[in-house]
């Protein structure tokens, strides 16, 4: 697989935070060189806590079916960091979490995607500690998903998949340089500002406008 996730235009950095935020990552020249030498493009997962293995493979295949990486590797579960932890409200910070995330990419892999069932939150306006279910670098190498959300008002099983996945694969958008979208309310890149309510309104595709600015190929 070559020429992919080749980026157009430096985009801005997006400084509100939403239902997940776009923070940007240090060291991100790395992300444009590695694309321009087509080398091949690895994703790792990354298992926090207690998540079950259903679930991460979930996640692999609903990403292999989307967008196009060479190889998508699991690792073996960490534990969350205490670090991150947010004791006024009991769960745990995302930003911090996106720190200790990228300690543990290995040097191979160019994208790591952490997965936990904790509740994460972060700033939001005035909210120190604002629930929300994914982060992302925007652009970036790493991003977090919490699924601890995704079950509110679900009627079945299919529409927490179907949540998950989405969130998934919003996230990793941001990751390839997407902002949030304001063109189209069925594209994945729409902020949810963290309700269920838009994610469920949402398709599993990129629209025109979101496309025009990655190329990451989608399947
Ligand atoms: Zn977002
Ligand atoms: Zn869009």
């Amino acid at each position: 697989m070559n020429s992919f996730f080749r980026y157009i235009f430096p985009l801005s950095l997006l400084t509100l935070l939403f239902s997940c935020s776009e923070p940007l990552e240090e060291g991100i020249k790395k992300v444009f060189s590695i694309q321009t030498e087509k080398k091949k493009v690895i994703l790792v997962l990354q298992p926090l806590g207690d998540i079950s293995k259903e679930k991460v493979k979930f996640t692999k295949t609903e990403i292999d079916s989307f967008y196009v990486f060479d190889s998508i590797i699991i690792l073996a579960k960490k534990e969350l960091p205490a670090m991150a932890w947010y004791e006024p409200r009991k769960r745990y910070v995302s930003d911090s979490l996106l720190v200790f995330l990228k300690t543990l990419k290995p040097a191979n892999a160019n994208y790591l995607l952490g997965l936990t069932d904790k509740d994460i939150a972060t700033e939001k306006g005035d909210n120190p500690n604002y629930g929300i279910m994914g982060q992302g670098y925007c652009p970036g190498n790493s991003c977090v998903v919490s699924t601890f959300r995704l079950n509110k008002k679900a009627l079945s099983k299919n529409i927490f998949w179907d949540r998950f996945s989405k969130v998934v694969l919003h996230e990793l958008g941001h990751n390839f340089g997407l902002p949030h979208c304001e063109e189209n309310d069925s594209c994945l890149m729409n902020d949810a500002d963290g309700t269920i309510k838009q994610v469920d309104k949402e398709r599993k595709y990129l629209c025109t406008e979101c496309l025009k600015i990655t190329s990451v190929h989608t399947r």
